[in-house]
Order: C-alpha cells, then structure tokens, then sequence
C-alpha cells in the first residue's frame, strides 16, 4: 500500500508523507521542519496548515484535512486524527476497498494542555514514528514532572533568580507556557517563540499570560527561549539565570550535561517506550512499519509477537 523512496508514499495516491522534498502532492502531519516542504500542493489540518504559513510564506497551496473529516484521493481514502504531539498535528487513516493503513506522524498518546489528545483508529498496517523505543525511555507520570517544574521555576524566582526555559518555539514552548500560566506565573518568550504563539491563539489556544521578551525583563516572570542547540537562543540582559531544558531525553540522568543546562526534566511531546507498546496492539495491526526509531524496538515489537519491520533512510526505493 505504500512505498519508500528516500520517504514513505501512498502509492495509490501518489501522496507523499512528511517527505521534505518538494512533491506535486505531500501530506505534513505536523509543521516541525523535519515534516514540511513546500510542495505543489500539501495536505494538512487547518491548524499545521497556518503554521506552515507562518514559517514558509502564505502563498504555499495547501488543501486543509480537519480532523475525522474524510477526503478522496485517487482511490484512497483519507481521514486525520489528533496525534498530541503539537498544534495541528495529526495521524493520517488511508483506506481502499481492501486494507486500511495508519501513518502515526510523530504523536503522544497521553494529554496536552495545548493540543487534543490523540486518537487510534484501528488499521491493517500500522507505520509508526518510535523515537523513545528503548525500554528505558518510559516517563514518569505527566504530573509528576509539571509539579516539579512548577516548584523548581518558583524556588528560582523566590531566589531573585531567573528561569530561563529552553524549549522548541512550536509544540513544547506553548505547552509550558500553558501550565506555568496556570500556576499563576507569567511567561516571556523569545520573539520567535512567541511569533508561534500568536499562530496559536489565531487558532483559538489561549496560552495565558505570555509577552514578547523585547529586552527588558519583568519581575516575577519566567523566560522560555530557544533551544540551546539553535544559535539564537541567547537573549540578552537576563540576570542571574538558571536554565531548564524540558525534553523528553531528560529521562537519560545524562541529558542535562548534554544539553549545558542546570536542569532538564522530562515533558515529552512524543509517545515514550510504553504507549509506543500500547499503540501497537490497539491499533491490532498485521503488519507495523516502524520509523524515526532504534531498531531494537522491531526486535522487541517482534519478540512480543508482531510482525514488525525497520523503514529507514538506508533504503533506496522499495514497495511495502
Ligand atoms: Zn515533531
């Protein structure tokens, strides 16, 4: 039903899937730049396709999927779930008149506070992004680590400190936002950051008290900036700054290290090693495709019975 060429392809349709090379037809199941390119024509939901907008330009063609709403292509037929994972993102069910299949995209099953909650319709084939699947990425429980960052953020500003937060400007950086708004404490962001978060409340999500960090600091606030990875993280004039990478890798003791921050705790925005598990056999697939992981995770969906395969980047073309 679906083929590999340096990126999945519904063959039927001739639909690209997250493939980040221009296309005639592409489908983006979410706007992280390692699912979008500016295709002739992309399919997505109404909320990635703003967000694309917003970080390639607003003249890009894109035909909106909302979410359970089904639309023909070819002979296939195409509907989108929520996948959790960040605004707009979405799985994507393909069916014919004989086999459906389930492409995950990169999701999460538990909640958000920023982006529905995912859903798992069954399917024939199952291709899912695995990321954490390695045994020893399962998350301690979501609130668990919000109220640690909520305490932590707290004792930096009773110190007359500085929480610097270090988080993705789409997807983690609103939901943080989101819950420390919540606890009562304000947000300023880094301009990009916040650029994406004014694509969010266009799409109804209020993320609470939050402001551009324009220079000046205000009492009492926390500061989410960029990822340390990216160049223009730095904002300058922060005083007495405590920095705090939110990553799903913080379950690694290391990451902290890694990442050159005082602290990383571990809100991810991907499904960890158990949902990736309780994915496989609610989906009840007879066949799981799996991408974006350590091979470990065929050999183990293998050894609990699955009739599991690798899709990776070594392949040239190759009919699935
Ligand atoms: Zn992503």
């Amino acid at each position: 039903m679906f083929h590999w060429d340096r990126g999945i392809f519904l063959t039927a349709a001739g639909l690209a899937v997250d493939v980040t090379r221009r296309q005639k037809l592409g489908f983006m199941s979410h706007a992280h730049a390692d699912h979008i390119a500016t295709h002739e024509l992309a399919y997505c939901t109404p909320a990635t396709a703003a967000l694309f907008r917003h970080r390639r330009g607003a003249h890009h063609r894109t035909r909106e999927m909302p979410y359970r709403k089904p639309c023909e292509l070819g002979p296939l037929r195409l509907t989108t779930y929520p996948a959790g994972h960040c605004l707009g993102s979405a799985m994507l069910l393909a069916e014919d008149d004989r086999q459906s299949l389930l492409y995950t995209g990169d999701f999460k099953l538990g909640p958000s506070a920023t982006s529905e909650q995912a859903e798992l319709p069954q399917a024939d084939i199952l291709v899912m992004e695995s990321t954490f699947g390695r045994p020893k990425f399962r998350m301690p429980p979501r609130e668990e680590t919000i109220g640690q960052l909520i305490d932590l953020v707290r004792r930096i500003l009773a110190d007359e400190q500085t929480p610097v937060i270090h988080a993705y400007a789409l997807g983690k950086a609103q939901e943080v936002t989101r819950l420390l708004s919540d606890a009562g404490i304000p947000v300023q962001q880094h301009p990009m950051t916040f650029a994406v978060s004014e694509v969010y409340r266009e799409c109804g999500v209020d993320l609470g008290q939050v402001s551009k960090y324009d220079g000046h600091l205000l009492p009492g606030h926390a500061v989410i900036t960029l990822p340390r990875g990216m160049k223009q993280f730095r904002l300058s004039g922060i005083d007495r700054p405590v920095s705090i990478a939110v990553t799903g890798w913080a379950v690694d003791s290391s990451t902290k290290y890694r990442q050159k921050v005082d602290h990383a705790l571990p809100l991810s925005d991907h499904a960890d090693f158990n949902e990736l598990l309780e994915t496989a056999e609610r989906v009840g697939a007879k066949q799981i495709y799996c991408t974006h992981g350590p091979r470990e995770f065929v050999e183990h969906l293998r050894a609990e019975g699955y009739n599991a395969f690798p899709v990776t980047g070594s392949y040239q073309t190759r009919m699935f």
